[in-house]
């Protein structure tokens, strides 16, 4: 199976995809933790998606796109995997309908203030990657791992990330359920309640 987990940032796409990974053994390819990866490592690629990331804008589709192609290179045909993160513009939805077949796209739904709220305490283990509220725990709840912020959940560039999802993103919603490939899912509550809507979904679907 090969979904497409779309949703503004914050909307819950990285946790699900934990709980996906586990159940349904799919590869979890995240184009802002290659990003990030990329950053850590002061990759060529990696600074210069830096200058887009800090001001919560997108990276130009040219560099992602190759990115994601260089990626998905690596998959064999009967692999399955989420994207989270990718598409995040119709010229790169029409790119990936070029290079796979995607089976799904679950839509994560959020009100802006609930993400405002979640983004801004939130707060990401150095270990094991779990996500945490900042309020709540001063180590990873999971591992017991040194937790950190990352450097775009401060409210401005939260704002802007929402602003640039609504500008930019959200069209791709119209352009998928006209495929018939749109699975809406209420993303507000518990991680957990929200996957038992994401399994009851996919099980109808
Ligand atoms: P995320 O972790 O998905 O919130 O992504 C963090 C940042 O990485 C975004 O705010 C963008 O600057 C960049 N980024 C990640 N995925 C994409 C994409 N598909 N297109 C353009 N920029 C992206």
């Amino acid at each position: 199976m090969r979904l497409v987990l779309l949703g503004a940032p914050g909307a819950g796409k990285g946790t699900q995809a934990v709980f996906l990974k586990e159940h349904h053994n799919l590869a979890h390819i995240s184009t802002g933790d290659i990003f990030r990866r990329n950053l850590k490592d002061k990759t060529p690629l990696g600074l210069e998606a830096k200058k887009y990331m800090d001001a919560g804008q997108l990276v130009p589709d040219d560099i992602v796109m190759k990115m994601v192609a260089d990626t998905l290179a690596g998959f064999g045909a009967g692999e399955g995997f989420m994207l989270d993160g990718f598409p995040r513009t119709v010229a790169q939805a029409e790119f990936l309908e070029g290079i796979t077949k995607i089976d799904g796209v679950i839509l994560f739904a959020v009100p802006d203030e609930a993400i405002v709220k979640r983004l801004t305490s939130r707060a990401v283990c150095k270990e094991c990657g779990n996500v945490t509220n900042i309020h709540e725990h001063d180590k990873c709840p999971s591992c017991g791992g040194e937790l950190y912020r990352r450097d775009d959940d401060n409210e401005e560039t939260v704002r802007n990330r929402l602003k640039v999802f609504h500008d930019q993103t959200e069209a791709l919603e119209d352009f998928y359920r006209a495929k018939g490939l749109l699975l809406e899912i209420d993303a507000t509550g518990m991680p957990e309640e929200v996957f038992a809507r994401v399994v009851e979904t996919l099980n109808h679907d």
